[in-house]
């Protein structure tokens, strides 16, 4: 196999060392710039016969620079030295997007690999918090955790300073955004790298002291070039003759580094050492795993890209930019604005926020009349208007890119699910039909076909909690809720019979209103009171391990009703009841037998939670500092247990130990039912992102190996699967599809994707 990477002239621009191994063999430090245009072309087409194939660490990155050079380099004479032909090669790196598709013939990227492990942990995640903790043990319970947790260094690698203890002590500002002065918080901010770096200190028990620090070897910042991650190529910014301190202008100084510099190349070199290294570590994964062969795929459609039709995304910037401005859009100007409308009392409610989730609940307000209140319509109005101002920077960006240059993360969350990524995040690109008719996706020789699995966090769910009950309602029929009101002979939803498989919100509709089905059904779109709509946003909460709080908080239920609610639910479909407790039990590490007060008892809880294709989610770290959290609440050291010192603690005097006591359990209770939630989501979410992965990578093989003609590409948003493809391809990728679809059967029993052949654009499925 090659072992590769690349060091580039910016993120974005273009590369300018190839350093590669064949196997345990020697490495190579190819300068790009300093061999002949035929050399460079002939290395990466032996990469793409390699019958097995090529090991990396961050594909994504590594192969965008693969396809983008071998194309740019492909349009120039064979004999020429790059380093004498910068300007030539620059204008003609535009029209190199519309080259050829480069793939290795199977691929292992080892950052991925290490995602799915234990270092999995080296993903972003949220602030760890001890609230409200007096202010004369504030820092001695910093300084008592760090003492406590010996943390991996990776997990603060990326912060500028490193700080002597990583619990930091902040002020202890309330939700009406006071600051209580007799009491702090604790803050652990994450901060970690997952570079190639990082993991060879951590990993490989390399000397963090001997490894020389990007920063201390790489070329000098102020040579960094102009760059845009959504229009990766010079001309999107400069033009021939004036680039604007694109890559044209600054490259030679990268040449010249990469070659004279003798820590430079040593650093380069370095990184095969440690690929080759981690790919031991790792037990020498199989290549080939759907997350490598995507990321391959990913980078070489992010530089060809997707089709747009830019004077309608100009069109539709026109009309977001009307939209900005009929509401002002930041806080203080929203506050003058909206404010005038409130009683003083509504005011209060706000607590003095603008942000949107306080916006939204506004939206909702109504008159005693019925009529919206005013300032639900002005709350809107910020709303839309603050949407809009992002819509027009995405459409900036497609605008100034001439397309789609789509780029994602592989495994950008916890749950294995793709994420934006690159400067645009196309998950971001609105989904209604007059947006997503700018997209055209395929270009003028192509054509489009694509689809989304229907209901699929439902079928998933179903097969999750395995209830034969909840799977036989939904295979039962009831009024369809698409043509309710409407004439129904055109409609897709029910071949105009009137009658549809009955939907989940509509069985929890009837458990939480005490109706009928066609009842809840038949008051979709009512505005009096929408049964069917409202039962929608309270049965994902359940679906996803809320409680009765969570329908309190969701749908304004008293909590006699919602508590009713929940029980019922449960008790018709106890599947669902069970299958949650089973998470629950699992990642539940404190329990209180005996209730709220009473002594909290300690169980080991579980390291991982498993999705139905065994995507695992790791606890490890949140379970570690939740063990250290029990531990010094159950056992607090003596010097503050000894403290005469009464603090007042919500509305009750405390003794100062006590109160450490209460914040530190706080902050334990609040990771673990975080764990609890995110376990819930875990089993249906990544299920979810792996069956959609496994059917994206299939199709893609349809893309011949090696270096050819582009024949497929494959955008996934979410549920969605979107092909730019040629003409004769468009049964073998349908079949494809369904044959991926089906091989899911035995697991998720309701699965099944609504394909289309002929689609005109991205509104069109
Ligand atoms: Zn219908």
């Amino acid at each position: 196999m090659i072992f590769l990477d690349t060091e580039t002239c910016g993120f974005h621009g273009m590369p300018v060392l190839l350093q590669y191994a064949i196997n345990n063999g020697k490495i190579y430090l190819h300068e790009i710039w300093r061999t002949s245009i035929g050399d460079t072309l002939d290395i990466i087409e032996a990469f793409c016969k390699h019958p097995d194939g090529i090991v990396g660490f961050n594909l994504t990155f590594d192969w965008f620079h693969i396809n983008k050079l071998y194309n740019v380099f492909r349009l120039c004479p064979r004999h020429w030295i790059p380093e004498d032909y910068i300007e030539e090669i620059a204008c003609l790196e535009k029209q190199a997007r519309d080259g050829v598709c480069v793939l290795p013939q199977k691929a292992c990227d080892l950052f991925l690999h290490a995602r799915k492990g234990v270092y999995q942990s080296t993903l972003d995640r949220k602030d760890i918090r001890i609230r409200r903790v007096p202010k004369e043990l504030a820092q001695p319970l910093a300084n008592e955790m760090n003492k406590r947790i010996q943390f991996n260094k990776l997990y603060f690698a990326r912060r500028k300073e490193q700080l002597d203890n990583p619990w930091q002590v902040f002020d202890s500002i309330d939700r009406n955004k006071v600051n209580d002065p007799d009491f702090r918080d604790i803050v652990l901010k994450f901060s970690p790298s997952s570079g190639l770096k990082a993991l060879a200190v951590d990993a490989l028990g390399v000397n963090e002291d001997e490894l020389l620090k990007f920063t201390d070897i790489a070329v000098h910042p102020k040579f960094n070039p102009e760059e845009i991650g959504s229009a990766p190529y010079a001309e999107a910014i400069g033009m021939p003759g004036r680039w604007c301190r694109t890559w044209p202008d600054v490259i030679q100084y990268h040449i010249d580094h990469w070659a004279y510099s003798t820590n430079g190349r040593l650093y380069a070199e370095k990184d095969i050492v440690y690929t080759r290294q981690l790919y031991e570590f790792f037990g020498r994964p199989e290549s080939g795993d759907d997350d490598s062969e995507l990321a391959c795929h990913i980078a070489a459609a992010r530089w060809k890209g997707f089709a747009v039709d830019i004077d309608k995304i100009k069109a539709l910037r026109l009309k977001a930019i009307e939209l900005s401005e009929i509401a002002p859009k930041s806080p203080g100007r929203v506050k003058d604005y909206i404010w005038p409308d409130l009683s003083e009392d509504e005011k209060l409610a706000t607590q003095g926020s603008t942000g949107k989730v306080v916006l939204e609940e506004i939206k909702t307000w109504k008159l005693d009349n019925g009529d919206p209140h005013p300032a639900a319509i002005k709350a809107k109005l910020v709303l839309d208007a603050r949407k809009a101002k992002k819509e027009i920077e995405i459409f900036d960006k497609i605008i100034q890119a001439g397309r789609l240059h789509a780029s994602f993360k592989v495994i950008g969350t916890l749950s294995g699910r793709m994420s934006g990524a690159d400067g645009l995040n196309p998950q971001a690109i609105k989904s209604t039909k007059e947006v997503r008719g700018a997209f055209p996706l395929a270009f003028e020789d192509e054509v489009l076909c694509g689809g989304d699995f229907e209901s699929f966090e439902v079928c998933i769910a179903v097969a999750v909690y395995n209830d034969k009950k909840l799977e036989a309602d939904l295979n039962s029929y009831g009024a369809c809720p698409d043509c309710i009101g409407k004439d129904k002979s055109k409609c897709k939803g029910c071949n105009g019979t009137g009658q549809a498989k009955r939907k989940l919100h509509g069985l929890f509709g009837e458990v939480l209103y005490k109706m009928t089905y066609d009842e809840i059904v038949a008051s979709k779109g009512n505005k009096e009171k929408d049964f069917y709509t409202d039962s929608k946003r309270g049965v994902f909460s359940q679906l996803y391990g809320g409680d009765y709080n969570t329908l309190m908080v969701k749908l304004g239920l008293d909590e006699t009703t919602a508590k009713d609610a929940a029980e019922r639910w449960g008790h018709r479909y106890p599947g669902i009841k069970k299958a949650q407790q089973t998470i629950l039990n699992a990642l539940q590490s404190m329990k209180q037998p005996g209730g709220i007060g009473t002594k909290v008892e300690w169980h080991d809880p579980a390291d991982y939670v498993e999705s139905l294709l065994g995507f695992k989610r790791y606890y490890t770290l949140e379970n570690k500092i939740c063990k250290v959290l029990f531990d010094l609440a159950e056992s607090p050291p003596k010097q503050w247990t000894n403290l005469r010192i009464v603090v007042r603690r919500r509305d009750r005097d405390q003794s100062v130990a006590g109160a450490v006591r209460s914040a530190v359990f706080g902050a334990a209770f609040g990771i673990q039912s975080a764990n609890v939630r995110s376990g819930t989501n875990h089993v249906i979410q990544s299920t979810g992102s792996s069956i959609c992965k496994r059917t994206q990578r299939k199709l893609l093989e349809l893309q011949p190996k090696g270096i050819h003609e582009w024949k497929v590409r494959c955008m996934n948003i979410h549920d969605e699967l979107m092909v730019a493809t040629k003409k004769d391809y468009l049964d073998p990728i349908e079949k494809s599809v369904r044959e991926t679809v089906e091989s899911f059967r035995p697991i998720i029993p309701m699965i099944s994707i609504d394909w289309s052949k002929t689609l005109k654009s991205w509104a069109d499925k």
